[in-house]
């Protein structure tokens, strides 16, 4: 092809111009807004340049507070703190939609957002004992987020058009779907996995903004068909801090902004022992061994078996330092009958063995490592 005279100064002018004229697109993750830098001054003014008490623009900081607690006693230890739960995940009618869910050969359907909801409320009850303030994310198994999944199918086809990594989990086979097929998964995706975390991020650093918050979880291994799934062999536990995001995580302007401004604020200087704390009174009150590598973008941080960084959207976007938990493999033998036992007061007997209630030990388990954390016998 050849280019005439007036094509290539059209050409040169333009790419002359281009980089006064035009600011770079910014590379953001599912439904996140453009950052606003400038807020990183109110995080850590002192590791900025040029940025004194007096500046403008210096904000308040950070809502937490590393030492909260007020006139406790012995009946109240926890008096002052402000705790924020996440249940993870919807359950109920929601669960199928979400790929959280099975059906034993024996037993009801199992899903994990009925299960996390047993916990969250077993141990709102027992901080709530002890003087704490304690915030639910979801008290039901509905969704925080107003919009139902439809109302994201026109940006759906819009990512897929564009090819935008969506982390889509290959188990459907999803390139071999049919278009319209493709957009409801996302949509439902988009519903479930993003607005609904933004949404409870959004309620926990806007409206409860308390000193920690924490996500519980149930792990699985992988169970195949949910109408005939497979079991897990090993039932174990792991305590996640956020951290430890990947390379392309670190290219998205968003994801490196909320990483940077969780370690500017410092939150891994209450998360790491925090979590170290919850890990070792959950070792104990559930007797589960650490899962040895837990699979995907974990990384090994300090010396506790049970403890591991990994980077996820429920951990990154709660301002606060966050705990997040996955305890108990639901698909393993022994956690489906003790499931199927419900919850009780005082020890059954359930294959032979004698068990709390799973749920007390999962609740109690919690409570103890945030109390010993927080307000330690000295
Ligand atoms: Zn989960």
């Amino acid at each position: 092809m050849e280019l005439r005279l007036p094509t290539l100064l059209v050409l040169l002018l333009g790419f002359l111009l281009l980089p006064s004229c035009s600011k770079p697109k910014p590379h953001l993750s599912a439904l996140a807004s453009e950052p606003d830098w400038s807020r990183l001054s109110a995080s850590a003014p002192s590791l900025l340049p040029g940025d004194s008490a007096n500046s403008p623009g210096k904000g308040e900081g950070h809502y937490w507070r590393e030492h909260p607690l007020r006139r406790t006693s012995p009946e109240r230890p926890l008096a002052g703190l402000r705790i924020a739960i996440d249940p993870g995940h919807l359950g109920g009618r929601w669960a199928r939609m979400e790929y959280r869910w099975f059906l034993p050969s024996e037993g009801k359907v199992i899903a994990e957002g009925d299960l996390t909801l047993w916990v969250a409320k077993k141990l709102e009850r027992r901080l709530s004992e002890w003087g704490a303030e304690v915030f639910l994310v979801r008290k039901a198994a509905e969704p925080a987020t107003p919009l139902p999944p439809e109302a994201w199918r026109g940006l759906a086809e819009k990512y897929l058009d564009e090819g935008k990594n969506l982390n889509l989990e290959s188990r459907d086979n999803f390139q071999e779907l049919s278009k319209e097929e493709q957009i409801r998964r996302v949509a439902e995706m988009l519903f479930y996995r993003v607005a609904e975390i933004r949404a409870r991020a959004a309620l926990v650093n806007a409206v409860f903004r308390p000193d920690l918050t924490i996500c519980l979880h149930f792990n699985a291994g992988d169970w195949g068909n949910p109408e005939a799934p497979r079991t897990a062999k090993v039932n174990h536990l792991h305590v996640l801090v956020p951290g430890a995001a990947q390379p392309e995580e670190w290219a998205l302007d968003d994801v490196r902004f909320e990483m940077v401004q969780r370690m500017l604020e410092g939150t891994y200087r209450v998360e790491i022992p925090l979590a170290e704390s919850i890990a070792d009174a959950l070792a104990a009150s559930t007797g589960l061994p650490p899962a040895l590598v837990p699979g995907g973008a974990v990384q090994k941080i300090g010396k506790n078996p049970y403890v591991w960084a990994r980077n996820l959207l429920a951990n990154r976007l709660y301002e606060s330092p966050t705990v997040f938990i996955e305890a108990y493999v639901m698909n393993h033998p022994e956690t489906i009958a003790r499931i199927a036992a419900g919850d009780y007061e005082g020890a059954r007997k359930i294959s032979e063995k004698s068990f709390t209630s799973i749920y007390t030990d999962y609740a109690e388990g919690v409570a103890r490592g945030i109390l010993d954390y927080y307000s330690p016998v000295k």
